[in-house]
C-alpha cells in the first residue's frame, strides 16, 4: 500500500484540501539494550519500515483539524488552546508536541491535517513516538522549518510525551524513529546522544516481532521498582549511573547492597557489555554470536532482572527451535507484550507461521508475528 497517496486522496476527501507537506516517521524495534536507557546506558534500536505518515495544509487561522485512519476519528484543537483531555486520548500527543515545540520557541500555523499509520499501536515498536515525530515534522514544515535539528525534535517530542501526556518514556524511542538508518541498526549513548550506525543488512537477517497477545501487566509499579532499585546499585556504588560501573566495581561493592539490587544491576551492567558486544559481532557478521547475545539478554532480564511471564519465554524457546533463528528475547518493559527474534532472511518466511502455531497451540493467548527491515529514519516525504 502506497501510504502517501493514501494520505493525500484522504486530506483531499476530508477536508478538501491539497497537502504541503507530508512527513514520513517510523516505528522502533530495540535489537539489544533492555533497561539500560533510563540508566543512562546503551541501547541499540532500528527504525522499521512500519511507519506514521502526516499530510498537512496550512490554514489562516489557528485550529488544527486532523483526521486519524488508525482511531477511525476526527480531532480539533485550537493553538492559542491546548489543554489534555487525559488518559492517553490521541489528540493529547498532538497538542502535547504542539506545545512543546512553542517551549522552543517555533511559530506554527494551524493545519487541515490527516494521519495515517502501519505501526501497530501498543505492540512495542512505538507508535508514539512515530506519532509524535511525524506529527512534528509536518507542523515544522507548515511554518516554513523543513531541516529541523534532530536531537533538538526528538527532545521536544519526548517533552510532549512526558510532561503533557504524562507518560515517562526515555529518549530512545523518538531517537530511534529520527536517526534510522537503512539495513543498519543504532547504536545509542542514552547519556551523551552520540550514536553510530552498525550493519543490519536486510539481505542477511530479518528482525521479527512476536506480540505474545498477553497484555502487560503491573507494568508501572513493577517498572517504577526498577528504577529505584538501580538507583539504590548506583548509590551504593558511589557513581552517577549504572552506565558508569563495571561488574569489577559491583563485585568488589555487592556487600553494601541488598542481593535484588545486586542482581538488578548486575543485569544493566552487564546488558550494557552486551550491547556492544553484539554491535561488533554485527560489524563482523557473526549472526550466531548476536544470537546468543540476545538469548543472553533475555536469561538475564529473567532472572536478573525478573520482568519475564511464562508467555515470553515460551514464545522465545519456540522461536530458538525454529530453522534459521539466530536468537530470541523479550523486548520492552516485560510482564507481557511482544518479544523479538532475530532471523536468517531466507527462512523468515516459514519462521512466523511455525512460531505462531506452536505458540497458539500451548497457551490461550493469540499471537501475531510480523517481520520488519532496518529502515531509514524520520523526514519530509
Ligand atoms: P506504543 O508502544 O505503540 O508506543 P503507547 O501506548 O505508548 O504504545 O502509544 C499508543 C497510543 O499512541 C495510542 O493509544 C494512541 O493514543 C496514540 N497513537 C499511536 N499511533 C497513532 C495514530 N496513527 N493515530 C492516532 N493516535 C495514535
Ligand atoms: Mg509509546
Amino acid at each position: 500500500m502506497d501510504y502517501v497517496k493514501h494520505a493525500l486522496q484522504l486530506l483531499e476527501a476530508k477536508f478538501q484540501r491539497e497537502a504541503e507537506v507530508t512527513s514520513r516517521a517510523p516505528g522502533r524495534v530495540n535489537i539489544i539494550g533492555e533497561h539500560t536507557d533510563y540508566n543512562d546506558g546503551f541501547v541499540m534500536p532500528i527504525a522499521t519500515d512500519a511507519a506514521t505518515y502526516t499530510s498537512a495544509a496550512p490554514r489562516d487561522d489557528r485550529l488544527v483539524r486532523v483526521f486519524s485512519t488508525t482511531m477511525g476519528e476526527q480531532a480539533e484543537f485550537s493553538l492559542d488552546d491546548l489543554q489534555a483531555k487525559g488518559a492517553g486520548h490521541w489528540a493529547d500527543y498532538l497538542q502535547g508536541v504542539a506545545w512543546s515545540l512553542g517551549v522552543d520557541k517555533h511559530e506554527l500555523r494551524g493545519v487541515d491535517a490527516v494521519i495515517v499509520s502501519d505501526v501497530p499501536a501498543g505492540s512495542g515498536m512505538s507508535s508514539s513516538a512515530a506519532l509524535e515525530v511525524s506529527w512534528a515534522l509536518a507542523m515544522l514544515g507548515v511554518a516554513g522549518q523543513r531541516h529541523p535539528d534532530k536531537k533538538a525534535l526528538a527532545l521536544a517530542c519526548q517533552r510532549a510525551e512526558n510532561e503533557f501526556v504524562g507518560m515517562k518514556c526515555g529518549i530512545m524511542d523518538q531517537l530511534a524513529s529520527i536517526l534510522g538508518e537503512r539495513d543498519s541498526a543504532i547504536l545509542l549513548d542514552c547519556w551523551t546522544l552520540e550514536h553510530e550506525a552498525v550493519p543490519l543488512p536486510a539481505d542477511a537477517l530479518t528482525v521479527v516481532v512476536m506480540d505474545t497477545g498477553k497484555p502487560r501487566q503491573l507494568v508501572g509499579s513493577e517498572y517504577n521498582t526498577r528504577v529505584s532499585q538501580c538507583k539504590a546499585a548506583s548509590d551504593a556504588l558511589g557513581v552517577r549511573a549504572l552506565r558508569d560501573a563495571t561488574m569489577e566495581d559491583l563485585e568488589a561493592a555487592k556487600d553494601k547492597m541488598e542481593d535484588i539490587v545486586y542482581r538488578r544491576a548486575r543485569h544493566v551492567i552487564c546488558e550494557d557489555e552486551r550491547v556492544f558486544e553484539v554491535a561488533e559481532a554485527l560489524r563482523e557478521e557473526d549472526y550466531a554470536h548476536v544470537g546468543d547475545m540476545l538469548n543472553q539478554s533475555h536469561a538475564s532480564l529473567k532472572d536478573d532482572y525478573e520482568v519475564s511471564v511464562a508467555e515470553l519465554d515460551l514464545i522465545c524457546e519456540v522461536a530458538r527451535a525454529q530453522e534459521g533463528c539466530y536468537g530470541a528475547r523479550l523486548v520492552g518493559a516485560g510482564f507481557g507484550g511482544c518479544a523479538m527474534a532475530l532471523v536468517r532472511t531466507e527462512a523468515a518466511e516459514a519462521f512466523a507461521p511455525a512460531v505462531k502455531a506452536e505458540y497458539d497451540r500451548q497457551v490461550d493467548y493469540v499471537s501475531r508475528i510480523f517481520s520488519v527491515k532496518a529502515d531509514q529514519g524520520a523526514g519530509l516525504v
